[in-house]
């Protein structure tokens, strides 16, 4: 078979993927093209120099292993950086419809001028009456880069907003969707990038809205009978950015009107950042074409930031708000607290206000007791149904396999653990236990328990049991 540039290109691939996880491959490989092979050398196109920046970063080790296998130990790799900046010369995949035909065409999809006829702006923003043509960019200037510290759970989104920022509308990453969990992030990082890209290009229309804020807007607009006027006003914005777009699920015709301003704006080589808390595939009731505009650009994922992340976060915070507060402590709240961002900030800040306002010194027992209600209070409550598709799965069963009547044993323990736990972690009565797990009485529950206690105490396997569970059940 002829050795091509393709063909040792796909065997870098293949090899590649199975080495890398599959959102990254997705990231940073599936984009690039083979361009070139001469001797020992492959070139290989990549859509941007930020692009580049980041392969040699993160995956120069993977790419050379991978190439020599092909090439040999020799091997070289060239980088092909293509022209940067396309977007602006895309020829429009959509039709504009001349005005003479508009009358026949019923359809309000198609009858949205691509450019703004009417010289006077009508600003969402501005309460009627009050002329300001200038578009505010609504950014918190606390919320910047410098303040949002890196890690690994964020890098990759951070690092493309900084790309985004370096070159608005001019980098592969259009849009930018950044995802992640609740207090993760995502606004922080959706500002920072606004606030950098106002400082490097001032003239640059930016504005930073939330989807729930735009969603009313947009009915206003209908109501006053000025939907075109909304609309042309987010056709001249440079960089348009849109948290949360969560919200727009179920809200078709907030997502139509999106839709057409989305593809002018990316048609323009304008910018689009947004945010949600789900990834593109797992967003319900959001129409399968904006889905898929949402998957053109980068779809970057904000995580829960591991311990060391958590503490620079806590210092920096402490720092900026001129607080001392000693090393231990941090840490002590950095490794209680870990699911997100907004709540480790929180209990730092109630420990700084419960020191302060009844002059105690801030000790490891005042930060275990501020811990310890931030833990309880956002645990959540586990449910009974919960609890039995837990126990069921850790004994290989099914739910109603454990709610059966049978008598053998190993059946009737696993049930008997469900309604231990189902007493310990709900606030359920016996009763309710009872009728929720197999339609027992309360008796029987009350019984259930009681054995699980004796058990625990006298049976080592037993025992194992009930701590396996305890840890599957406690989040
Ligand atoms: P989300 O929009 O994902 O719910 P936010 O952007 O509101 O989260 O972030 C919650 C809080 O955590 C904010 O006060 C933000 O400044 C902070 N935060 C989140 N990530 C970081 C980070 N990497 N560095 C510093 N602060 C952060
Ligand atoms: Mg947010």
């Amino acid at each position: 078979m002829e050795v091509t540039a393709q063909s040792v290109w796909n065997n870098c691939l293949s090899f590649i993927k199975d080495n890398i996880q599959p959102q990254a491959y997705k990231t940073w490989f599936e984009p690039i093209t083979a361009v070139k092979l001469t001797d020992n050398a492959l070139s290989i196109q990549v859509p941007s120099k930020f692009f580049y920046e980041w392969l040699e970063e993160h995956y120069v080790k993977i790419l050379k292993v991978a190439l020599n296998k092909e090439l040999g130990e020799r091997a070289k790799l060239v980088y092909v950086i293509k022209m940067e900046n396309t977007y602006g010369n895309k020829q429009p995949f959509t039709e504009r419809i001349p005005s003479s035909n508009r009358g026949a065409v019923k359809s309000q999809n198609v009858d949205i001028p691509l450019k703004n006829k009417n010289p006077e702006l009508k600003n969402p923003f501005v309460i009627p009456g009050i002329r300001n043509v200038k578009i505010e960019s609504q950014l918190n200037p606390n919320y910047s880069f410098d303040n949002f510290l890196e890690g690994d759970s964020n890098r990759l989104a951070r690092n493309a907003g900084l790309a985004v920022a370096n070159k608005p509308g001019g980098t592969s990453f259009n849009p930018l969707l950044i995802f992640g969990g609740v207090g993760l992030g995502k606004t922080h990082l959706a500002h920072a990038i606004g606030i950098d890209i106002k400082d490097k290009y001032p003239e640059k229309t930016v504005l930073y809205i939330s989807a729930e804020k735009f969603t009313q807007q947009y009915i206003d607009s209908v109501k006053k009978n000025n939907r075109n006027d909304f609309i042309h006003f987010y056709q001249i914005i440079d960089v348009l950015i849109i948290d949360d777009v969560q919200f727009l699920s179920g809200k078709s015709g907030t997502q139509d009107v999106f839709f057409h301003i989305f593809n002018h704006l990316h048609q323009n080589g304008k910018q689009v950042i947004l945010t949600s808390d789900k990834a593109p595939v797992d967003m319900q009731d959001i129409e399968q074409r904006l889905l898929s505009r949402f998957k053109w650009g980068l779809s970057a994922e904000l995580q829960s930031p591991d311990f060391e992340t958590r503490v620079s976060i806590l210092k920096n915070k402490l720092y900026r708000d001129g607080v001392e507060m000693p090393d231990d402590i941090i840490e002590y709240v950095a490794k209680h607290i870990k699911i997100n961002v907004r709540e480790l900030e929180g209990a730092i800040i109630s420990l700084i206000a419960q020191s302060s306002f009844n002059k105690k010194e801030i000790t490891i027992s005042l930060a275990k007791e501020i811990v310890e209600k931030f833990v309880k209070n956002t645990k959540r409550e586990v449910s009974i149904d919960y609890i039995q598709k837990v126990v069921s799965d850790y004994f290989q069963m099914d739910v109603s396999t454990l709610q059966s009547k049978t008598r053998k044993r190993h059946i009737v323990q696993a049930r008997q653990l469900a309604m231990f736990f189902a007493k310990k972690f709900t606030k359920a009565s016996l009763a309710s236990i009872g009728s929720q797990i197999g339609k027992r009485d309360h008796a029987t529950v009350l019984h259930a328990c009681k054995t699980v206690d004796n058990l625990s105490s006298t049976d080592k396997q037993f025992r194992k049991y009930v701590e396996d569970i305890s840890k599957k059940l406690a989040l």
